[in-house]
């Protein structure tokens, strides 16, 4: 015996965390994407622009490059990504952690259960996490519609049927749709 008692020895968290933080690691990458996104639709709008800000910025610039209509037909588009950019930094920036409670059990001895999780200093789980993961998801197809009618405004409609993004997108969408 090594002193310790099992009840004093708390698990680290990691095991427990190890599912939030690969999803907090794929929106992370959906959110990368996103901003890969708002460049191109920059380039279209002022190809002088630097290209090479982060989403936030980018975000900014493109709002500003946009005429009053343009802004009012896409600002929902536009607030979910803006809300997309500042989750994906607080899953950046902030940790996860679990706390445990000791669990005795009736025939003695007993385990460490995990009771709250946290990412930064909010009460968050997987299926928030996974919520915000979905919002990633959101913010990028948003922004594709918005690349997508900007590349397409200009030109004669039909063209858009020849667009490959947008036959997959369409396509997509037609799969998703079953699943709400
Ligand atoms: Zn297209």
């Amino acid at each position: 015996m090594t002193g310790l008692s099992p009840e004093y020895d708390e698990p680290s968290g990691h095991w427990d965390a190890a599912e939030m933080n690969r999803l907090r690691g794929v929106a992370i990458v959906q959110a990368a994407e996103t901003e890969a996104v708002l460049a191109q639709i920059l380039r279209i709008l002022d190809p002088s622009a630097d290209r090479t800000l982060m989403a936030g910025p980018l975000l900014r610039a493109v709002r500003k490059q946009l005429d009053a209509q343009t802004l009012d037909r896409w600002s929902q588009a536009l607030d979910v990504i803006k809300e997309a950019i500042n989750r994906r930094n607080r899953l950046v920036h902030d940790t996860v952690q679990v706390g445990y409670s000791w669990r005795e059990y009736a025939t003695g001895g007993g385990e460490h259960v995990p009771v709250i999780s946290l990412l930064g200093n909010e009460d968050r789980d997987e299926v928030d996490i996974q919520k915000d993961l979905n919002l990633q998801r959101r913010a990028t197809r948003d922004a594709i519609e918005v690349l997508h009618y900007l590349r397409h405004r200009k030109t004669d409609p039909a063209a858009a049927r020849y667009c490959e993004v947008c036959i997959q997108e369409q396509e997509d969408d037609h799969h998703a749709s079953g699943g709400g």
